[in-house]
């Protein structure tokens, strides 16, 4: 059964607080939107009167708006951020898009500033994901302005193309999703997967693909759903991380791999 209006802000809320938990955005940085089926309006995390960042997210940060970030429901102070394009002109134009994560991680940050080429290396260790993302190449948008405008937003999703991850050079990245569970768990395993490849940068080490073999094997994979990369996985993962928030438990994103503190 869809999730209602309601369940819905409550997942995006969920989303905010969970890549704040686990270092991906840091105060009041960084939004999360989800579509509203059927419609041309979205909810997305807002700022308000009581604003107190990501990690202090409540339902009623979330806010119902058009694609342009305008509507009734921004009523008692609340306004949506000033990159709401990457949001509005990314559920206006990709059919598929249901969630949009807009972050500033710190290892996306890195990889991005420091030009470390990402390569397919990682298979079961996290469920394939730079085998998924980086066969046809990585996107990435060369500019490190705000997207405060629609025209803007163009400008990264051409870069991105149909591509569910994009680091913004400079800046941060851009994640989508079929929804907020899949968006938010894409989030983290891209985050990891950076904060990889910059420590094998740091360390001078030669990027070495994984075997042809297992990139076959992949291929397999991700062409006949369900797999390993599916939704359904992601939305497990989720109820990890739901889990995580509610216990206040601290599990490092990535263990064995030194955090990025910034
Ligand atoms: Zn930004």
């Amino acid at each position: 059964m869809a999730d209602s209006i309601e369940e819905l802000k409550h997942k995006v809320a969920l989303s905010c607080k969970i890549l704040a938990m686990q270092g991906l955005v840091k105060d009041i940085l960084g939004h999360v939107s989800v579509r509203v089926p059927g419609t041309d309006e979205m909810l997305i995390r807002c700022r308000g009167p009581q604003e107190a960042g990501l990690l202090f997210t409540t339902d009623d940060d979330v806010r119902r708006t058009d694609f342009n970030g305008k509507g009734a429901d921004l009523a008692g102070g609340y306004f949506a951020p000033g990159e709401t394009p990457i949001h509005g002109e990314s559920l206006r134009l990709r059919p598929n898009v249901n969630c949009v994560i807009h972050a500033h991680p710190p290892g996306a940050l890195m990889v991005g500033i420091g030009n470390a080429p990402m390569r397919p290396i990682i298979g079961s260790y996290d469920g394939g994901f730079t085998i998924e993302h980086t066969v046809n190449g990585m996107p990435l948008f060369p500019h490190a302005y705000l997207i405060s405008r629609p025209e803007l937003a163009h400008r990264m999703m051409h870069f991105m193309g149909s591509h569910n991850v994009c680091i913004m050079k400079g800046h941060g990245v851009t994640i989508t999703g079929t929804s907020v569970e899949d968006a938010t768990i894409r989030a983290l395993r891209f985050e990891t997967a950076c904060r990889i490849h910059w420590q094998l940068a740091l360390a001078g080490r030669a990027l070495e693909d994984v075997s042809v073999e297992t990139m076959n094997e992949y291929a397999v994979r991700i062409a006949t759903p369900p797999s390993g990369l599916s939704e359904q996985t992601h939305k497990m993962t989720w109820n990890y991380y739901v889990r995580l928030l509610e216990t206040r438990a601290t599990v490092p994103l990535s263990v064995g791999v030194g955090d990025i503190m910034i």
